[in-house]
């Protein structure tokens, strides 16, 4: 039987990754075989592999995979990494992740989208997830300290608590900015403070929390 999925994925890659400067093979790979599709609705199936976000529900959106791409191929992982994931939503960037590192420990606030995750994940056999509900922007101390970090919302600033817990030589990749636009910082740890990058603009659903966006009243 042909996999319309199968070539789907091919088609995304040839035509929305390799050509915008993706490199990383492993990257390449991970895109290559998560079934994008089984994050969305039934009924945005076919739209799964299309060059923009979708809706999740809950007001929240999956990521455009371009987005996922760039993203995670600045962690710059290499299979050994305990990784910290603030914002599950449908679970698609986890299941990257998890192909990519050791361990990957992912926040949600959402209890619907992260039970939703949960189930796609555990469906797909990745059992170095830990999806846990709550304020990601305290970050995970327990689990603490991190070699990479990302954070799939927009935060007015970069929460202090996700820096302590990022390791010396650690990784870490948020969008700040306004309401609206953000740009993509990654920022890296050193043995003497922290080195910040602005990788270009982005748009992406608010971070909502103690360090970030506070929660609008009806
Ligand atoms: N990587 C996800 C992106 C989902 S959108 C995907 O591709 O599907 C961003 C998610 O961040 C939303 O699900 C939203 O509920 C969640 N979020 C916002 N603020 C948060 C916080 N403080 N802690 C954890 N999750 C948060």
């Amino acid at each position: 039987m042909i996999d319309h999925y199968k070539i789907a994925r091919q088609r995304m890659i040839d035509s929305q990754l390799t050509p915008r400067g993706i490199k990383d093979k492993r990257v390449l790979d991970a895109m290559r075989k998560v079934p994008r599709h089984l994050f969305v609705d039934e009924a945005l199936y076919s739209q799964a592999y299309s060059d923009f976000p979708l809706p999740i529900g809950e007001e929240q959106t999956i990521s455009q995979p371009f987005m996922v791409a760039v993203m995670t191929e600045a962690l710059e992982l290499k299979g050994d990494e305990r990784a910290l994931e603030l914002g599950t939503g449908s679970g698609y960037q986890t299941a990257i992740l998890a192909e990519l590192c050791h361990k990957v420990y992912s926040i949600e606030r959402i209890s619907p989208l992260a039970n939703r995750a949960r189930k796609v994940l555990d469906k797909l056999g990745y059992g170095n997830v830990v999806v846990k509900i709550g304020d990601g922007t305290l970050g995970w101390k327990e689990e603490a300290p991190f070699d990479a970090i990302i954070v799939t919302a927009g935060a007015p600033d970069i929460p202090e608590p996700i820096v302590n817990q990022l390791k010396v030589g650690g990784r870490l990749l948020i969008p700040v900015g306004g309401e609206f636009m953000q740009s993509l910082i990654r920022v890296r740890k050193t043995e003497t403070g922290i080195e910040k990058d602005d990788m270009g603009g982005c748009r992406f659903v608010k971070l909502i929390g103690e360090n970030g966006w506070k929660i609008e009243r009806e």
